[in-house]
């Protein structure tokens, strides 16, 4: 009983003490919870819209941080809000943390890749999913897009503080909506298989200014739900569906400086001296030179016969 009692006093205590303290702080200070601390000049968008009821009141800078990415080129009505901005490759990017929470919460099976898809590009990857399961964000960040866009069905787009944009695409229902401040790990929404999809999943695309890099550059997909580096080099050769397979993962090499990002364009050249009973397939998905590029470098067609002895260059961009 005494033990109770005493608990009692000391809650009382406790309230009253907590009384006190919010009194001195709605006291000629600023709460917490407000973001009048920024400066809204150049905030078109941020002073009336932007929702920070959800966000914990401890993290005024974070916010504030988070706002500056708002800034420019916050259009929320469009899938691409940076249309006609050119991007000057290499570009770096960078993050703070090692991992990034994963969007679904269970095992990722990766159905499709980034890359060329039947004659098509595929500027995402697509992760197996029942329509109904929870699709979260990777990172903190603020809902740039929740609505509907063609192809893509209904999308969160969520913008982050490094610059990135995440696409969760395909989904069935909406758990957020546009300038909502979001943690990694909250619930953007559910997946489904709206727009063009050819069963539930998850298409996830990851976007730089408008352009999708090969989200497996940048993360591992394993359960691992590593970040490649901390400083990432992201060269024209990532943003090109063209150069890569979805049927496989294209050969790694993380790229930590400019110098290395630069280096890694000059092209390798090899000649390669036609065999019995090669194809142009064969040759580039043993050399792991895509087939355009084989085309490209030696003026021929995908349709032109190859002979045994021909010489042709393989170029290699990885
Ligand atoms: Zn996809």
């Amino acid at each position: 009983m005494s033990f109770l009692k005493y608990r009692s006093i000391y809650m009382k205590f406790l309230v009253s003490l907590s009384f006190l303290t919010l009194s001195i702080f709605s006291f000629g200070q600023v709460n917490p919870n407000t973001i009048e601390l920024i400066d809204y000049s150049d905030f078109p968008f941020a002073k009336t819209n932007i929702n920070i009821e959800n966000s914990s009141s401890d993290s005024n800078h974070v916010n504030a941080n988070l706002l500056s990415i708002t800034k420019k080129y916050w259009d929320t009505t469009t899938y691409n809000s940076y249309k006609n901005v050119k991007i000057d490759f290499p570009v770096e990017i960078k993050f703070n943390d090692s991992t990034y929470t994963p969007p679904i919460n269970f095992k990722k099976v990766v159905t499709s890749r980034y890359g060329w898809r039947r004659g098509r590009p595929h500027r995402g990857i697509d992760i197996d999913l029942v329509t109904g399961d929870s699709v979260v964000a990777m990172f903190d960040g603020v809902v740039r897009f929740a609505n509907y866009s063609r192809g893509h069905g209904k999308t969160v787009i969520v913008r982050h503080q490094n610059g990135l944009e995440t696409v969760y695409a395909h989904l069935s229902k909406y758990a957020v909506k546009t300038n909502d401040i979001v943690k990694r790990g909250q619930l953007l929404g559910h997946g489904g298989a709206s727009g063009n999809a050819r069963g539930s999943h998850l298409h996830l695309v990851v976007n730089y200014k408008g352009v999708s890099i090969n989200p497996e550059y940048l993360f591992d997909f394993s359960e691992k739900n590593k970040i490649r580096a901390k400083n990432i080099w992201v060269t024209k050769n990532w943003v090109q569906p063209g150069l890569h397979n979805s049927k496989r993962q294209t050969k790694l090499t993380i790229l930590n400086t400019k110098e290395e990002a630069i280096a890694s364009l000059e092209k390798q050249k090899k000649v390669y001296i036609v065999k019995r009973g090669d194809t142009l397939s064969g040759i580039s998905s043993r050399n792991n030179v895509s087939i355009a590029s084989i085309c490209k470098s030696n003026y021929i067609r995908k349709t032109t016969p190859i002979k045994i002895g021909q010489k042709l260059i393989l170029e290699y961009v990885f």
